[in-house]
């Protein structure tokens, strides 16, 4: 078994990136920007929030938190919204989710300038992304599709099974590795709640590579994964003593495979990381930069 070690491979694009910003802070232009919306006291959001912000500082980006308390209104977030989209001295724009049940979050982001949506949820990034155009890409499967890359992963023509259909992972990731992208051209199973058990644990023992988002410790068993397979866990899930863990048991399933990715030190940083590289290119994209 080997680890697909996220922070090495985040650290490492991290630094490509603040060489780059380097040179264009150093050719006279400003410096790539960020904002960072929270609403309310949401911990696992706060830490989130937290880790951004600490990689625009590695990165060499200006990254600003905005906070609001967890009684703002619909109106005040998107009069917020409109006031950042019209300023050209930010770049990339991420609303944190989730949001209070008073805020239609789908109309928050909506509300984004597509060309600041650095997360790659709205419409007009998604469907470009679907459609295989340039487009930022939702920024897990983004970094699910670089930790990859960065180990050489075969994924051409390979069998992969995603657990979990959500609008931010299971659904972009599945698209993402059937497109012919750089990485990509695997032949995917997209499996959710509704997939009955039997057809489900088909799939998986017969799956390359097997990436769960689902939310449930432990739901990948040893007895669901093929011998050699790869494994991606993107679940992040507190327990009751504080500990956190995967939808991946992972003990027990590291000895079947060829690959897995630890949690925490696998997924997550690579979303940051890959909400990093979505930042440089709408840096990019504003000042017309390779
Ligand atoms: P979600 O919580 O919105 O939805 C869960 C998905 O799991 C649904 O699509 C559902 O159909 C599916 N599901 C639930 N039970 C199932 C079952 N028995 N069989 C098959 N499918 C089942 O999904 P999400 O927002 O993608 O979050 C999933 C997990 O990933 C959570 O633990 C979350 O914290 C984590 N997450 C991690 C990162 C990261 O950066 N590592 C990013 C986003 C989410």
């Amino acid at each position: 078994m080997n680890l697909l070690d996220g922070k090495k491979c985040a650290d490492s694009l991290v630094a490509d990136i603040a060489r780059k910003v380097a040179g264009y802070v150093e050719s006279g232009l400003r410096k790539p920007h960020m904002t960072v919306i929270l609403v309310g006291e949401h911990a696992p959001s706060e830490s989130y929030v937290k880790s951004k912000i600490k990689s625009c500082e590695k990165a060499g980006f200006e990254g600003a938190l905005l906070r609001f308390p967890e009684t703002v209104t619909e109106e005040e977030l998107l009069a917020k919204i409109r006031e950042i989209n019209a300023n050209p001295a930010t770049d990339g724009l991420i609303v944190q989710l989730p949001l209070p049940p008073h805020i239609n979050p789908q109309k928050i982001i909506n509300a984004i300038d597509p060309d600041k949506d650095i997360d790659g949820f709205h419409p007009t990034n998604f469907g470009k992304m679907t459609l295989g155009q340039k487009a930022f890409r939702p920024a897990t499967a983004y970094g699910i599709c670089k930790l990859l890359q960065f180990y050489e992963i075969p994924v051409w023509g390979k069998h992969c099974v995603v657990i979990g259909r959500s609008n931010i992972v299971g659904k972009p990731i599945s698209i993402m590795l059937a497109n012919d992208f750089d990485i990509g051209n695997a032949t995917v199973t997209l499996t959710h709640i509704e997939t009955p058990r039997e057809l489900l644990l088909d799939e998986t023992r017969r799956a390359d590579i097997i990436i769960v988002a689902v939310g449930i410790p432990g739901f990948v068993t040893d007895d669901m994964v093929k011998e050699g397979a790869v494994v991606i866990d993107v679940g992040i899930n507190r327990l009751d003593d504080g500990k956190i863990v995967g939808d991946v048991d992972f003990e027990n399933v590291k000895g079947k495979c060829s690959w897995i990715t630890p949690v925490p030190g696998g997924v997550g940083r690579m979303t940051v990381a890959a909400l990093m590289l979505n930042t440089l290119m709408a840096y990019q994209n504003n000042f017309n930069l390779d």
